[in-house]
Order: C-alpha cells, then structure tokens, then sequence
C-alpha cells in the first residue's frame, strides 16, 4: 500500500496533476485527493486549479461535467465504465421523446434535470439542479409552466413535499439509496434514541419521513458541523460518507443504515476506481473525457444554473 501511495504522489508532481475526489470514493482515495466533494464541489474547485491535468475519481457524469466547466484541462477518470444507475435510468433518446409527447398533448413545461445525469440529457434541459439549489428552481419557474423533472423520482418526491408543488417525474432512481431498509433504520432509532437520523433525498419517502435532516452531502456536513459537543447520527448515505464525516467531526459517533440486501450501502460505480486504477491513470494519461458536441450546449445550462 505505501508503495502505490509513493508511487501516485509522485507521479501527480511529474504530471503536474490534481486529484479530485467524490465523497463517496473509498477512504484511501479520499485522503489522497487534493479537492474531496459533491460532484458540483469538485467540478467548482476544477475551475481553480493551475495544474493541466485533473484526475476525477468519481463517476462518468461527474468527470463529464468537470469538463464542460474546464474545457481548456485535461480531465482524466480512472475507470471509464465508473457509470451510475440515476444517469443509465434516463437517456437522451428518451427524454426527447417523452419531451415530444407531452408538447404534442398540449404541455407547456420546463425541463428540470439532476445534475446525475449525462451531458446529453443536460443539453436537452432548461435547469440542471443540485440537491443544494433545486428547491429554489422549483420556486422560481412561474406556475402556469409545468415541471418535468428528471430523472430521479424520489428526490422529485422530496421536491414536491417541500414546495407542495406538483411535477411530472421521471421514474428513476439511485440504486444505493434506494434501497435503506426501513426496518433496520426503526431498529437504530429504538437503540440509539438520542441519535438525529441525516438522509439524502434521494432515499424513498420511507426513508425520509423517518429523518431530522434530509440534505445533499455538503448539507450533511454543514448540519453535523453545527453540533460542538459530542453527538450521534444514524447515516442514510453511500457508506463511505462516513469517512468524510468522522474524519471533520471526529468528536461525533455515525451508525451506517443498512441496505435491504446488504450489511452497508456501497456505490459498485464509484467503487471502480481503485488505487491502482488511479496510479495508472496518472501513468498513461487515460481514460480521459473528451470534448463532445453536447457539451456545448449542456455547459450553458449548467452555467446558467449553477455558477449564477
Ligand atoms: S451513489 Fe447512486 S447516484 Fe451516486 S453514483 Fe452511485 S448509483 Fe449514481
């Protein structure tokens, strides 16, 4: 271990790199990094940095939408098949023919698109949306237009809870979140009573309506970080948010919320990308994101969207 970690130190230097790491990378690779964050965190700090090259551990959408902030950089993603089942569940071929139906049944609407999504499905959009900013689009579209919003039905749900406004949703959904078992999550909250339950809102409504605080992972930190003294939270995110938050607010205790079939909720995409994976991405300068048509157009949503 200490020899890859020499070895992708060095090579970052020689390279003249920088890693960015997402908060749901294995622990080894966010200590590394030299930027850990939410996906728009990450494409936001790429926009700062003077290195060439850029090495996004993270997933494919994610490593795209650095890209389209950066067009002048590099950017290098350790595992080009690192997808992710939100992006897969809604595809630009799709969503111009959903799109097209509903204009052809006398729809006037606005598309409203998770940043989880590919560049193409961001082009084809009038809002890309985090889970930081999409409660105040939602606000801001007038309410003679309706809304469709893409492609996660559950933190549509979440949306349509808190500004008790009506959309038409996509139905996808992240295959990590979705499936907290709410049973355990009852179980916790009888053994740790004292514990405030964080849930991301791309959990189900059964998931969320058993919560004390429903955000994104930066929400996530800025809540457990208002807490001086020692507290404890039961956590329904990917699993390796736990080493983000322990390692901030270490005073803090975190009980994991299991999956319905698995003893932790681990993302299989983000966990494509290996330390070793890493290494030779910094060696051979590969897998790396390459301009693409769409991203022309998907990049003015997104600046329009998020950098405003
Ligand atoms: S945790 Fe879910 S939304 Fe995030 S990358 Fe994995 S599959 Fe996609």
């Amino acid at each position: 271990m200490p020899d890859i970690i020499d070895d992708i130190t060095s090579l970052k230097k020689q390279k003249n790199a920088t890693i960015l790491a997402h908060y749901y990378q294995d622990s080894e690779i966010q200590e590394l990094a030299d930027f850990t964050g939410d996906s728009l965190k990450l494409a936001r700090a790429a926009t700062r940095v003077d290195t060439d090259v850029i090495v996004f551990c993270g997933v494919h959408f994610m490593a795209e939408t650095a890209k389209m902030l950066n067009p002048e950089k590099r950017v290098l993603l350790p595992d080009l098949q690192a997808g992710c089942s939100l992006a897969e569940s809604c595809t630009a071929s799709e969503l111009a023919r959903y799109q097209q139906m509903l204009r052809e049944k006398g729809h006037r609407f606005q598309t409203v698109t998770y940043i989880n999504s590919s560049a193409a499905v961001k082009a084809l959009s009038d809002w890309v949306v985090t889970s930081g900013n999409a409660e105040e689009v939602v606000r801001r579209i007038p309410p003679e237009e309706e809304i469709l919003f893409v492609p996660d039905r559950h933190l549509g749900g979440y949306l349509e809870d808190v500004t008790g406004r009506k959309m038409i949703l996509w139905d996808g959904a992240c295959m990590v979140h979705e499936i907290f078992s709410v049973r355990d999550l009852l179980d916790m909250k009888r053994k740790h009573p004292q514990a405030r339950t964080i849930a991301h809102p791309e959990c189900p409504a059964n998931i969320r309506e058993h919560s004390d605080f429903i955000g994104g992972t930066e929400g996530m930190l800025r809540f457990v970080g208002g807490f001086s003294a020692p507290a404890e939270f039961i956590v329904a995110t990917e699993v390796n948010m736990l080493w983000q938050l322990k390692s901030r607010y270490p005073q803090h205790s975190y009980h994991p919320v299991p999956g319905i079939t698995c003893a932790c909720n681990k993302c299989p995409h983000m966990a494509r990308n290996t330390l070793e994976k890493l290494r030779d991405c910094l060696l051979y300068e590969r897998p790396e994101i390459t301009w693409q048509p769409e991203f022309e157009r998907a990049r003015v949503v997104l600046q329009r969207s998020l950098l405003n």
